[in-house]
């Protein structure tokens, strides 16, 4: 007696996808990142998995480090985006967490805090994403502001965060890495530069320290394919099954607005599982469905609790039948693009509802 909808998490498909990361980049070391809920996947049981390799872990926020902590996370935790208010220092600098400094409030707001022990400072260049990072221009003045703190921990390193590295012909890449190498040569300091979609694609931004995310999730970031993502292994999926089965004639049609209209006798699939739990609202008729593992199509709008298939073409479905919504069989980015998203979004956008089998 339940309803048949659940989301399955492999941890070991994790762990070698971090793995992979690794072996990818053998000069450097991974952070595992796992803000935003490990991309959907349950931070904490993600992160425990993780941590007997990797040596340090990535957040966007306190709020997030502060729950790896109390689960029995000791590893290092950055915050990638930093420091929201002054009082963070000290609560990151008692924790060991490692900050991103992105801006002039917080380089103040850590040299003006009274702290028990030194604190650990990325320091995050602006080199074209025009959203964070401080501009080249200011880094000297920062940098040596810092490393004269006796608030700041030695062993500054410095890094930055890349546009269109997803894109595996623009220059913009380029562009990018080299503006970030003239402006830390004078400085001697490791570097951190590669996302996923670097460490996937761009060898020459592999560094000190690489951040993987998306990647370790067992998905490609990249907009074509790539040796690289020959390693990675799908760690969710999105299963429910058949609850209801119905004939209708050519003429009739499916679900809210009637957006769907039968060409011939159909015979329509109800499964459980809605927008409520995360599925896109905006998946187009025609998105492909796993029914028994073969491709159905998704045919009306997405409902709260439900969703219609066409699955006149698969002979035998019965209700019960087992139904996959993405998963190792069913890439998660191809029903990303029949929704007009990526991947990291119906990852993180999956909603607590939907209960979570860890499989280890
Ligand atoms: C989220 C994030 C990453 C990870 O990016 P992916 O594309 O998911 O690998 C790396 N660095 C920073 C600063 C981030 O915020």
């Amino acid at each position: 007696m339940a309803r048949p909808s659940y989301m399955a998490v492999d941890l070991s498909a994790l762990v070698h996808n971090y793995q992979w990361a690794c072996s990818l980049a053998p000069h450097s070391q991974t952070m595992a990142v796992v803000k935003a809920n490990a991309y959907g996947h349950g931070a904490i049981e993600c992160a425990m998995a993780l941590q007997p390799y990797a040596p340090i872990f990535g957040v966007a926020c306190i709020e997030e480090a502060l729950v790896l902590r109390k689960a029995g996370i000791h590893k290092p935790i950055v915050l990638l985006e930093g420091l929201f208010s002054a009082d963070e220092v000290a609560v990151a600098a008692e924790q060991g967490f490692w900050v991103m400094v992105e801006d002039p409030t917080q380089v103040s707001a850590i040299l003006n805090a009274n702290l028990a022990k030194p604190i650990t400072v990325w320091i995050k260049v602006d080199t074209g994403m025009h959203r964070l990072g401080l501009s080249p221009s200011n880094v000297d003045r920062y940098y040596q502001q810092l490393r004269a703190s006796d608030n700041v921990a030695q062993g500054i390193v410095f890094a930055t965060h890349f546009a269109s590295a997803d894109e595996i012909n623009n220059d913009f890449t380029k562009h990018q890495l080299k503006l970030f190498m003239d402006t830390v040569e004078p400085f001697n300091t490791p570097l951190s530069l590669a996302n996923s979609p670097a460490i996937m694609a761009w060898p020459k931004a592999h560094a000190d320290w690489n951040r993987a995310g998306f990647m370790l999730y067992g998905n490609s970031p990249l907009d074509a394919d790539h040796p690289s993502s020959q390693g990675l292994q799908p760690v969710m999926g999105m299963y429910s099954a058949i609850t209801s089965l119905r004939e209708i004639e050519a003429g009739q049609t499916v679900g809210y607005a009637q957006t769907w209209t039968a060409k011939r006798t159909s015979v329509i699939a109800t499964v459980s599982i809605g927008y409520g739990d995360g599925y896109p609202r905006n998946a187009a008729s025609g998105t492909p469905v796993l029914v028994n593992g073969q491709r159905a199509s998704l045919v009306g709008r997405v409902s709260m609790d439900m969703i219609t298939l066409d699955v006149t073409d698969l002979p035998g479905v019965k209700i019960g039948d087992p139904v996959c919504l993405w998963g190792k069989d069913l890439n998660i980015n191809e029903v990303a693009r029949h929704s007009s998203t990526i991947g990291y979004e119906l990852m993180t956008r999956v909603t607590q509802r939907l209960p979570i089998k860890y499989i280890r």
